[in-house]
C-alpha cells in the first residue's frame, strides 16, 4: 500500500544528472555560436583575400604578356582580359554570398571551390609554373581556418578535376609542357591529399578545443549562474529573517508593554493597600510585616520596570529629557537613599562633591536611574569597607562641563576577563551570584544603553577580591539657571577639628572645609582628638565634626570626655553618623552634642553647622519634605472612573484619607453621566476601561464642555508603560498622569493642583 503523498524531493544523483544534461546542452549552443564566429571572421578573410588575388591576377597578366602581336598588329592579350573577367567572376560570386550569407556551409565551400579556381588561373597565367601550384597549397592551409575539413574535400575535387581536364586536353596551361604523362596529375593531386590530411587533423583537433573551451565556459557559467542563484536565495531568506526578527521585537516590546500592564493593575492593589494599611495604628510586627510586604512589592515593580526600560532602549522608544538640574542635589539625594542599606550593612558611604559646580542640563532622573544602579551593586557585592560616589569636573568649555562620576567600592571585584561582559543583557560575572546576591543581569546593560543614549561612556576596572571602580563619563551643557556661589556665603577662618577613623571621609572632609577657607586639624581616633584639644585648649577651635562609630572610644563617649575637661569652653560639636545609629542612642543630646549629621553629609548641611559655629545666620537649607502625605484636609470632590474593583477600593481609601468626598464608577459611559450631574474638583480616569475607555470619555466630556464653558481637571491612571498612550491621553483633552501603583505622595500632588484649579477658577469665571 502506497503511503500518503510526499513532496517529492529530487534526489543528488538526479540534481547532477539534470545539471549535467543543461551543462552539455549549453556547451553545444556555446559551440555553435562559436563556430558561426569562426567562420564569419574566415569568410571575411576570404574576401579579402579574393580581392587581392584578382588585383594580383591583372597585374601578373598585364606585366607577362599584355599584348599579343600578329606582324605589326598588337591586340590586348586573352590573358588580361581572363584575369579581368575570369578572376572578377570568381570572386565577385564568394564575396556576394559572404555578404548575403555570412557563416552558412554554402559560402565557405563556394569560397573553396572558388579559391581553386583562382589557383587555376594563376597557375595558367603563370604559363603553369610549378611554383604557382604552391598557392594551392597557400589556399587550403586559409581554407583551414574554417575549421571544417569538408570544405577542403571539395576544394581538393576542384583541384583533381582540374589538373585531369587540364592535363589531358591543355597540359601546357598546367604542367607548363605540351606533352606529358596522362598520369602527371595523380602526383599534384597526392601532395594535395597529404596537406589534405594534416589539415584536417588540424581542424578535428582544433574543433575538439573549441568543444573543451566551450565546455569549460558553460561550467564556470553555470558555477556562476549557481553561486548568484545561491547568493539571491539567501538575501531573501536573510532579508525574511531580518523582518521576522524586526516583528519578533516588536512583539517582543508589545508583550512587554501589555505584560507591565498587566502586573501593575494588581500590584496598584498590593502597594496601594500596604500604603493604607501602614498609615493606620499597627502594632510593631504588623507594622514590620506590612514593611516587608511594601519591600517586596517595591523590588518586584523596579524589576519590571527593569525589564521594560530594557525593551524600551532595544526598541529605541526611550525618549531623554534635557531640562536643568542640580548635579549636587542629585547625588547627595542618591546619597541619603543609598545609604540606609549600606549603613545596614556596616559599610561606609561617603560622597566626594567639588564645592563647586555649575548648573547643567541632561535628563536628572536617567542620571538617577543609572547611578543608583551602580551604587545599588557596588552596596550588593561589598561586605565590608566603603563605597564612594565621586564627582569630578574632568575639563570646562564655554557652554559644556565634562563630568565623571565614579563608584568604588571594597567588594568582591570582577574577574578581568569577566569585565565587557557584565554590560551584556542577562549577564553576571558568575552565574551563581544571582543565588547569593539576588538581580536580574539587567542594571548595567540599561545602564550602558542610557549612558551612550546621552553621548556619554561608561567603564570599569576590578580587582577580584579588592574591589570595583565603576565610572561615567558625560558631556553636559551648562544649565540656565544661575546657582548661588556657596563658597562666597562661607564664614572664612572656621577652625574646624576633624574626627574620624575612615581615612576617606577624613580626606573628603579636609578638602570641602579648605576649599571654605577653614583651618582644620585631624584626628584619626578618640584619643588623637583629646590630645589635639589639649594641646590648642578648647579656645583653639570653633567646632568639633566627630564621626559617631570609631573603634575604641565613640563620637559620644569622645565629646563626654571633652565636656568633662573643658565643660562650657568647648566649642559646638557636630555628630557624624547614620540615622540607623544613632537612633538607638537618645543620650547625644544629653552630653552636649549640638547638632548630628546623618551620614553621608550634605555639604549644606556642614555648611549650616559652620554658619552656627561662626555665629552667623545659616544659609537657607532644603529641609526634605518629611510630611505625612496624608496630613492634610483638601475638601475636595473627586470622581473616580476604575473597572478594577481592588483599584477602586484603593483610590477610594487614599482619596477619602485627603479629606476629599469621592465617587466612583466602573467605565468611560458612567463617568460621562456623573460629570454631567454633578460638579467635581478633579476626575481621576483609568485609561483602559470595557465599554468606554478613558480617552473617550474624555473627549466626550470635553465635547460637552464646549457648551457650559466650565473646565473640570481629568487626571489619567495609567498603568501603560506606551509614552503614545501617555500622548493620547494629552491629545484627548486630559490635564495630567498618575502612574500605577498610585503613591498617596503623588496623589497629594494632583489634588493640590486641583484645588488651586478650583481657587483661579472663579476668577476666569467672572470674567
Ligand atoms: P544584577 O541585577 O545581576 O546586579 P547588573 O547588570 O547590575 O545585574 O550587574 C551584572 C553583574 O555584574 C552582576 O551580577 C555582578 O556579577 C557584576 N557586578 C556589577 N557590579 C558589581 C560590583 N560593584 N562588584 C562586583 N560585581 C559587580
Amino acid at each position: 500500500m502506497s503511503g500518503p503523498l510526499q513532496p517529492s524531493i529530487p534526489s543528488l544523483s538526479m540534481v547532477n544528472q539534470s545539471l549535467d544534461l543543461e551543462i552539455e546542452k549549453r556547451s553545444q549552443q556555446l559551440l555553435q555560436d562559436d563556430l558561426d564566429r569562426v567562420h564569419r571572421q574566415t569568410d571575411k578573410l576570404m574576401c579579402v583575400l579574393m580581392i587581392c588575388q584578382w588585383l594580383f591576377g591583372i597585374l601578373a597578366a598585364l606585366w607577362i604578356s599584355p599584348r599579343t602581336w600578329s606582324g605589326d598588329q598588337s591586340t590586348i592579350s586573352l590573358n588580361v582580359t581572363l584575369a579581368v573577367f575570369f578572376g572578377g567572376a570568381m570572386s565577385a560570386f564568394p564575396i556576394l554570398l559572404a555578404r548575403l550569407r555570412p557563416g552558412h556551409v554554402i559560402t565557405r565551400h563556394v569560397m573553396g571551390i572558388s579559391q581553386m579556381l583562382w589557383s587555376a588561373l594563376l597557375i595558367h597565367l603563370t604559363g603553369g609554373r610549378i611554383e604557382t601550384h604552391f598557392h594551392i597549397f597557400g589556399s587550403l592551409a586559409f581554407l583551414a581556418f574554417y575549421r571544417d575539413w569538408r570544405v577542403l574535400v571539395s576544394a581538393t575535387a576542384v583541384v583533381a578535376a582540374d589538373h585531369i581536364l587540364r592535363g589531358i586536353y591543355f597540359p601546357q596551361s598546367v604542367f607548363g609542357v605540351d606533352a606529358t604523362s596522362h598520369w602527371r596529375w595523380l602526383e599534384h593531386v597526392g601532395w594535395v591529399l597529404f596537406e589534405d590530411v594534416v589539415l584536417i587533423r588540424f581542424c578535428l583537433k582544433g574543433l575538439e578545443e573549441m568543444k573543451l573551451i566551450a565546455d569549460r565556459q558553460v561550467r564556470v557559467d553555470v558555477a556562476k549562474d549557481v553561486t548568484e542563484h545561491e547568493v539571491e536565495r539567501r538575501t531573501v531568506e536573510l532579508k525574511e529573517a531580518v523582518l521576522a526578527s524586526q516583528e519578533a521585537s516588536k512583539a517582543k516590546s508589545e508583550f512587554l508593554a501589555n505584560m507591565s500592564h498587566e502586573i501593575r493593575t494588581p500590584m496598584n492593589g498590593v502597594i496601594g493597600m500596604t500604603e493604607l494599611l501602614l498609615s493606620t495604628d499597627l502594632d510593631p510586627e504588623q507594622r514590620d510585616f506590612a514593611r516587608t510586604i511594601e519591600n517586596s512589592a517595591e523590588s518586584l515593580l523596579s524589576i519590571i520596570n527593569d525589564v521594560l526600560d530594557f525593551s524600551k532602549v532595544e526598541s529605541g522608544k526611550m525618549d531623554l529629557e534635557v531640562i536643568d538640574f542640580d548635579l549636587r542635589d542629585l547625588i547627595e539625594q542618591i546619597g541619603t537613599i543609598c545609604a540606609h542599606s549600606a549603613h545596614a550593612k556596616g559599610l561606609e558611604f561617603v560622597l566626594a562633591i567639588p564645592v563647586r559646580l555649575p548648573s547643567l542640563k541632561g535628563d536628572p532622573l536617567r542620571i538617577q536611574q543609572i547611578l543608583t544602579n551602580l551604587v545599588g551593586n557596588a552596596i550588593k557585592f561589598t561586605k565590608r569597607g566603603e563605597i564612594v560616589l565621586r564627582v569630578d569636573v574632568r575639563s570646562l568649555t564655554d557652554h559644556s562641563a565634562d563630568i565623571r562620576i565614579g563608584i568604588t567600592d571594597t567588594g568582591i571585584g570582577i574577574p578581568t576577563s569577566r569585565l565587557s561582559a557584565i554590560f551584556e543583557s542577562f549577564t553576571q560575572a558568575d552565574g551563581s551570584t544571582t543565588r547569593h546576591f539576588g538581580g536580574s543581569g539587567l542594571g548595567l546593560a540599561i545602564s550602558k544603553r542610557l549612558v551612550e543614549l546621552m553621548g556619554g561612556t561608561i567603564d570599569v576596572e576590578s580587582q577580584v577580591g579588592k574591589g570595583s571602580h565603576f565610572w561615567i563619563d558625560l558631556e553636559l551643557p551648562f544649565g540656565d539657571s544661575v546657582k548661588e556661589n556657596v563658597a562666597s556665603q562661607v564664614p572664612s577662618g572656621c577652625r574646624v577639628l576633624v574626627v574620624d577613623d575612615n581615612p576617606t571621609n577624613r580626606k573628603l572632609l579636609l578638602t570641602v572645609l579648605r576649599e571654605w577657607e577653614c583651618e582644620v586639624v585631624i584626628a584619626g581616633n578618640g584619643d588623637d582628638a583629646l590630645e589635639q584639644v589639649e594641646g590648642r585648649g578648647a579656645s583653639g577651635f570653633d567646632l568639633i565634626l566627630t564621626d559617631y562609630l570609631m573603634p575604641g572610644m565613640d563620637g559620644i563617649r569622645l565629646v563626654a570626655e571633652l565636656k568633662n575637661r573643658w565643660g562650657n569652653k568647648l566649642p559646638p560639636v557636630a555628630l557624624l553618623s547614620s540615622a540607623a545609629d544613632i537612633r538607638a542612642r537618645n543620650d547625644w543630646k544629653e552630653v552636649g552634642i549640638a547638632s548630628c549629621l546623618s551620614k553621608p553629609v550634605r555639604q549644606s548641611h556642614l555648611l549650616r553647622v559652620i554658619c552656627q559655629a561662626m555665629g552667623r545666620t545659616p544659609l537657607q537649607e532644603k529641609v526634605p519634605d518629611a510630611k505625612d502625605p496624608f496630613g492634610e484636609s483638601l475638601g475636595l470632590s473627586v470622581l473616580v472612573a476604575e473597572d478594577n474593583l481592588v483599584n477602586q477600593q484603593v483610590a477610594e481609601a487614599m482619596i477619602e484619607r485627603f479629606g476629599c468626598t469621592v465617587r466612583t464608577v466602573s467605565d468611560g459611559e458612567g463617568a460621562i453621566y456623573a460629570s454631567q450631574s454633578q460638579d467635581f474638583d478633579v476626575i481621576l480616569m483609568d485609561m483602559h476601561m470595557p465599554g468606554t475607555d478613558g480617552i473617550q470619555a474624555t473627549r466626550s466630556i470635553r465635547l460637552l464642555e464646549q457648551e457650559t464653558g466650565k473646565h473640570v481637571r481629568i487626571v489619567a491612571m495609567t498603568a501603560s508603560a506606551h509614552e503614545a498612550d501617555r500622548q493620547a491621553c494629552i491629545v484627548a483633552g486630559m490635564d495630567d498622569f498618575l502612574s500605577k501603583p498610585i503613591k498617596p505622595s503623588e496623589l497629594a500632588i494632583v489634588l493640590g493642583q486641583s484645588r488651586k484649579v478650583e481657587l483661579i477658577a472663579p476668577a476666569i469665571d467672572s470674567n
